[in-house]
């Protein structure tokens, strides 16, 4: 059978921009026989996240990552449906998933490797499986429960950077939800940050690339900042952190600014930051939402939860076409994404 699939093309380079380029669609075969214990499906939804550029690299820096390899099918968070089954307990017409979905039309894939999913979960948008209801709802969720300290009723103020972004815009609903009085976002245009306040409850936005983010921070935040989910790293980072209250928390979530640095994970601050954080005994440590699948069923059923009474309200920027794949990376990478990155396979 005949499918299309995205390759990786060329590599940035450690220090470098990821462009579209980097990626190239190519036609390819499957197999016309499904072995037992396989399926064969189609695509549906796939996900372009930020740590994709970590597999852009030969090394991706991390233990947990493997490089793609040039000229071979990039694979990531994916959503189809099964055509043709020879598994026990899926059969044709199921909604499946996988972390490793391979960048093709159409696949055969291992049947054990899927997760079944169910529509009304989630009001038949199957695509929030790959963000408020996947991994992305589980990272803001999880990252605030076992890192953010967050108590009902301790009056506490949350900033979230990257706050327009899949994880962030959730991150600051869940802190609300979670008990937070006060939760402030920055993100990179007037749009995001309007969106923010005006649909998802964010008591206010700052535009980082507009204006004196450190004086906004003050004025918004006037009581300090208690916790910080922090999704970009760098001089935005160091600001906020510069306004954290004695014994308050950092969510390492992730550092985008670095991403296309050749520097360790996570990055180590700066000298002048790092003193605040000691003298101030603000928690920093490492967050990784793959280390809490065990809560991983709880945690999707309240984030569906959430969002089927309208309280987690969800965003998503969806580009059309395997052949686009590439360009929707490149344009997340930029902050061209409101809410999660999808790209639809209609064909
Ligand atoms: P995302 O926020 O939807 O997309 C990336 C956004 O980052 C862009 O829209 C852009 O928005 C912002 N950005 C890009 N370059 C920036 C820079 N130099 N400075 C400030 N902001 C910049 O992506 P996501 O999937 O939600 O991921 C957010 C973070 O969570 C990433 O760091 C990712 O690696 C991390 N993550 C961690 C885990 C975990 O287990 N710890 C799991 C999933 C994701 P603006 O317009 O606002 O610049």
């Amino acid at each position: 059978m005949i499918i299309q699939r995205v390759v990786l093309n060329s590599r940035p380079g450690k220090n470098g921009v990821p462009v579209a380029e980097n990626f190239r669609l190519e036609q390819s075969t499957i197999a016309d026989t499904v072995q037992v214990g396989q399926v064969r499906v189609k695509t549906l939804y796939l996900s372009v996240d930020p740590y994709m550029r970590c597999r852009m690299n030969e090394d991706t820096g991390s233990d947990y990552l493997r490089p793609w390899q040039l000229s071979e099918v990039a694979d990531g968070g994916g959503i189809g449906v099964v055509e043709e089954s020879q598994h026990h307990n899926l059969a044709k017409g199921d909604f499946v998933t996988s972390f490793t979905w391979p960048w093709q039309t159409a696949a055969i894939l291992d049947g054990d490797s899927l997760q079944k999913l169910e529509p009304q979960l989630v009001n038949g948008r199957l695509s929030y499986f790959l963000g408020a209801a996947g991994i992305t709802g589980l990272t803001a969720l999880l990252g605030i429960r076992e890192k953010g300290h967050v108590a009902m009723g301790a009056n506490q103020t949350m900033v979230v950077s990257g706050a327009a972004g899949a994880c962030g815009s959730l991150a600051g609903q869940i802190g609300r939800l979670e008990g937070c009085s006060r939760v402030v976002g920055i993100a990179g245009t007037d749009e995001k940050c309007s969106i923010l306040v005006q649909e998802m409850g964010f008591d206010a936005a700052i535009n980082y690339k507009k204006g004196d983010v450190a004086k906004q921070l003050r004025e918004l935040c006037p009581g300090g900042v208690d916790v910080y989910f922090d999704n970009v790293g760098g001089d935005i980072s160091d600001t906020v952190i510069s306004q954290m209250n004695q014994n308050s928390h950092i969510i390492l979530c992730g550092q985008i600014s670095q991403y296309n640095k050749d520097v360790p994970y996570p990055p180590p601050l700066p000298p002048d930051t790092e003193k605040i954080q000691k003298e101030k005994n603000i928690t920093r440590e490492r967050f990784l939402v793959l280390n809490y699948m065990d809560k991983q069923e709880a945690s999707v059923l309240q984030l569906c939860q959430w969002i089927q009474e309208g309280k987690l309200k969800v965003r998503e920027t969806v580009v059309e076409g395997l052949a686009n794949i590439g360009a929707a990376f490149q344009s997340m990478m930029n902050g061209g994404n409101i809410g999660k990155q999808i790209v639809s396979i209609s064909k």
